[in-house]
């Protein structure tokens, strides 16, 4: 049967099928294309046995190995919606995305199991399965007690093969629908722009729970038969041990700005590298000077999001510029607008980034008006993104429209953490911003207006932890009597900025 996405995989398999899918990571080392189709197979029998049906969604909060990349293509060929997890979100977390998704099935890790089961229960989550670390669990088990060969779920270019859940503005995530043309497009998009093969080693340290690490990275060299490194987490020692044995690496900014700090970065440890890539926040140009200056590589940053895939790319030959992310890809239509008037600027005018493609996902799950409010009636999708495009046709990101905070990669919507600090007995409001952080990008941080009984920062800070994911708790809480506001009412977060600019002791990015 026809699967879109996964015909991309079958269709470009390594002429050996004993080549190589992964490389290193414990006990699903050295697995070969010939394993990864009968792996995921098995992933797809045991959650069709499972009771998942196509369309239905698998929401999966699981740790990193090559088993979960066999389970995400197995809900692909079982004609399911993937829905991966942060692995940072807690029980509190997870209960609106279980409630929201309402999947089929539900995976998490064993050692949490205990404080999730009552809360897929309370979602109504009909079956609960298990997958840890080293890719053992009651569902690791089910798929290897399925004997048969897995015929595909028939699944055409339209049909949805994950949910992405995205911050929200209000507090309320949204979940991102991918259809499989959506996914299939831009792998085959960025695997020629970048130019992959089988011969490909990428050194891929990212998490899959985001769209760089699942569809960036793996979608392009599963679609071009190459191989990974594929290590559980980004550190750095590790990551410049391995080097030597790649022959591509995919990063976020900060993976940059951490290797620069070892002293085995040379240019003979990266002598076998030929393409560095970054993206999911802006890389500093200073970063990327360095960069070449240390190594002899250009990086080339490239720009994309979760309801988008990937939308423009610096060129694999010709001029990578620091500080720019490229050009449109190939087949991506992306324009700047005035975000008042709607109307398309011209060169080096500052405005709204909008993109249309085979890569603009299908819409917000069951949020049919803010699908609405986020599509032009030109099939346009409104990014959030202030940028501008220059007379060479390379976009600069100036700024988010969304007030977005970048944090090591991740993002962190404020509004989600001043709603978690406002609740704190002795706050009257708080305004959550993003400072500039050498490590981070940007470092979370809170600014608190408090009366009698306002609990100090530490407990504040300590408070926080057990409610949301750590990468979104403010590194540090300051109190003020009033925060700057302006005629409207709203608050200044800009002079916050300012003001509190050098308080983790980096410059403005
Ligand atoms: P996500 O959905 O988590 O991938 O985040 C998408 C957002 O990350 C975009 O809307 C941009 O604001 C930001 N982003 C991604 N890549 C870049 C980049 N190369 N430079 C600046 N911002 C970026």
């Amino acid at each position: 049967m026809s699967n879109h996405l996964f015909d991309l995989v079958r269709a470009n398999l390594p002429a050996d099928p004993a080549a190589k899918v992964f490389l290193e990571t414990g006990e699903g080392a050295r697995t070969t294309y010939a394993d990864l189709i009968v792996r995921s197979g098995a992933y797809a029998a045991a959650l069709v046995a499972a009771g998942v049906k196509p369309g239905d969604r698998v929401a999966v909060q699981a740790e990193k190995s090559p088993e979960f990349l066999f389970l995400y293509l197995g809900a692909v060929r079982a004609g399911a919606v993937f829905l991966p997890l942060n692995t940072a979100y807690t029980p509190p977390e997870i209960a609106y995305f279980l409630g929201d998704a309402e999947p089929a099935l539900f995976v998490c890790d064993p050692a949490k199991h205990e404080a999730l089961a009552p809360v897929a229960a309370a979602a109504g989550v009909p079956v609960l399965h298990t997958l840890d670390a080293r890719g053992h669990g009651t569902l690791a088990q089910a798929a290897a007690s399925q004997a048969q060969a897995f015929a595909d779920v028939a699944r055409g270019p339209g049909d949805l093969a994950a949910i992405l859940y995205t911050s929200g503005t209000t507090g309320r995530s949204k979940g991102a629908m991918l259809s499989h043309e959506n996914l299939a497009s831009n792998a085959r998009t960025l695997a020629q722009s970048w130019r992959f093969t089988a011969d490909d080693v990428l050194l891929h340290a990212l998490p899959v729970f985001h769209t760089h690490g699942l569809f960036v990275a793996t979608n392009t060299v599963l679609s071009t038969g190459g191989t990974m490194l594929f290590l559980p987490r980004f550190d750095p020692a590790q990551v410049l041990a391995l080097m030597p044995r790649a022959t591509a690496m995919m990063g976020v900014p900060t993976f940059y700005t951490r290797l620069l700090k070892e002293p085995g970065l040379t240019p003979e440890v990266t002598a076998g590298i030929r393409l560095f890539v970054s993206g999911s926040a802006p890389l500093l140009a200073e970063t990327h000077r360095d960069w070449e200056a240390r190594t002899g590589h250009a990086i080339l940053e490239r720009y994309g999001m979760t309801e988008t895939n990937m939308n423009t790319s610096n060129p694999y030959e010709g001029a990578r510029v620091a500080g720019t992310v490229g050009p449109a890809l190939p087949g991506v239509g992306v324009r700047v607008v005035d975000p008042d008037s709607g109307a398309v600027l011209g060169t080096d005018a500052v405005g709204m980034i909008e993109v249309k493609g085979p890569n603009v996902f299908q819409g917000y799950w069951r949020m049919p008006e803010k699908t609405a409010a986020e599509f032009k009636a030109d099939g346009f999708f409104i990014t959030g993104d202030l940028g501008k495009i220059d007379a060479d046709g390379y976009v600069h990101i100036v700024g988010r429209g969304k007030d977005l905070i970048i944090t090591g990669g991740y993002n962190v919507y404020p509004k989600e953490v001043e709603n978690e600090i406002d609740a704190l007995p002795g706050v009257v409001e708080s305004a959550v911003i993003g400072l500039a952080h050498a490590d981070f990008g940007e470092g979370v941080t809170a600014v608190v207006v408090g009366r009698e009984g306002v609990p100090d920062e530490a407990t504040i800070l300590r408070t926080l932890e057990g409610r949301l994911a750590r990468y979104k708790c403010p590194k540090r809480v300051l109190f003020v009597d009033e925060l700057p506001r302006n005629t409207m009412g709203k608050v200044q977060k800009n002079v916050l900025r300012q003001t509190h600019a050098g308080l983790y002791g980096a410059g403005r990015a």
